[in-house]
Order: C-alpha cells, then structure tokens, then sequence
C-alpha cells in the first residue's frame, strides 16, 4: 500500500497541530484558568467571610439585649429603698448585685471578643478583596493577550484545514478514518515508521511477529502500546 499522500497529509497536519498546541497551551491562556480559579477562591472566601461576619453581629445584638436587661436590674436594685429592708432581703440584694456586676463584667468582656473577631473578618476581606481585585486586573490582561494570539493564529489554523481537506481526498477512505479517530485522540504524529524489524518508531515497544508479517500487505498495523498506526520505510 501507498502511504505517499496519508505522510505527506501527516506533514500538513504536523504544522496544525503546532498551531492549534500554540493555542491551546499559551502561557496566557494558562495563566488566565489560573486566575479564574484564585477568583472563584476569593469570592467562595469572601461570601464565607460575610456569613461568619453576620453571624458575629447577631451575637453582639444578643450581648447588647443582655447587658441593657442586667444595666435595669441593676439600676432598680440601687433605686431599692434600702433602709426598709430587713437584714435578710440586704444579704439577698447583696449577693444579685454582686451576680449582676459579674454578669456584666462577662458580657462587656464577650462584647470586645466580638469587636475584635469583626476587626479580624474585615481585615481578612480586605486581603481577600485585594486578591479578587489584582486577579481581575491580571486576567483582562492575559484575555487581551490570548485574543491577539487567536487573531494571528486562528487564520493559519483555518487555511492549515482547509490544505488537509484537500490533501485528504488522495488518502484512502479507511485509512483516512483511522487517522482521524487517533488525531481526535491527541495522538500525535499518527503514523511512525517502524524501528529495526519490529519496534514501534514512537514508543518503541516491541510488535508482534504475527502482526510484522502482514504489515507488507495492509500498509500500517497497530501498536498496541501507543495506539499509533505503524508502517515499514
Ligand atoms: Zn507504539
């Protein structure tokens, strides 16, 4: 079997392949996934940040509401006229005073825990911020740039395919689907010559004798290693 036109489509498609790995492994083309992803970050961290934050602000509420309600206690046990109480009530106004001074020794202590938690989730959102802010700045860049090498690439590409669509009608049909299931593979150069009397040119595994024997009559034959289409100089 001829292989002149599948090698000399092979070499056409060679430059294709450069063009369309030029496009889709661009330095900027990465770069720019990658700041997709520290953007998704920020915002999923951003959002987490702002549900602690409420619920922090929820519990100063909390403390606040408590420590007014101990304030009036307070405020009504000092109104108490004191001196028609007996021994025993003093004692027992006494001892509530000293548990609401306690109480709200703990809630003021509770209510500055809290300030500096929001103190910590506000500056954590800063940063968070910053981040989203310069991978938004960075990731304009990198699209503009993609979108300039798409412009210069993407011609080449379109003129490449159509030189293959031509140069595909002289390939045999069969063979022609063969190569097209591997190329949509990503596997890349399909047909390789076979290495001494019967390693594979590309992953140089070793092929069966029986298949050796038949590659004369059928052209190309499998390697099962690498899936590439393998035939004799
Ligand atoms: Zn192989």
């Amino acid at each position: 079997m001829d292989l002149t036109n599948l090698l000399k489509y092979q070499e056409v498609d060679a430059k294709l392949f450069d063009v369309e790995s030029k496009l889709t492994a661009s330095p900027a083309r990465k770069k720019m996934s990658e700041l997709s992803k520290v953007a998704k970050t920020a915002q999923v961290k951003s959002n987490e940040l702002e549900a602690e934050a409420n619920k922090v602000l929820a519990e100063i509420d909390d403390v606040k509401v408590k420590f007014e309600e101990n304030k009036k206690s307070l405020q009504s046990l000092l109104n108490k006229d004191l001196e028609k109480l007996s021994a025993e009530d003093l004692d027992k106004i006494s001892v509530l005073k000293g548990k609401i001074l306690n109480n709200l020794n703990y809630l003021e202590k509770a209510l500055q825990k809290h300030a500096e938690q929001i103190n910590h989730i506000l500056m954590e959102y800063n940063k968070t911020k910053k981040m989203y802010d310069g991978a938004r700045v960075q990731f304009i860049e990198c699209k503009k740039k993609v979108e300039e090498e798409t412009k210069i690439l993407e011609p080449e590409k379109e003129r490449l395919k159509k030189e293959l669509e031509t140069l595909s009608k002289s390939v045999e049909k069969n063979l022609m689907a063969e190569y097209q299931k591997r190329r949509n593979d990503h596997i890349f150069p399909v047909v390789v010559p076979l290495e001494g009397t019967n390693f594979c040119g590309r992953c140089r595994m070793e092929l069966p004798m029986v298949a050796i024997s038949r590659i004369k009559d059928v052209g190309v034959i499998t390697c099962e290693h690498c899936k590439r289409l393998v035939y004799k100089k």
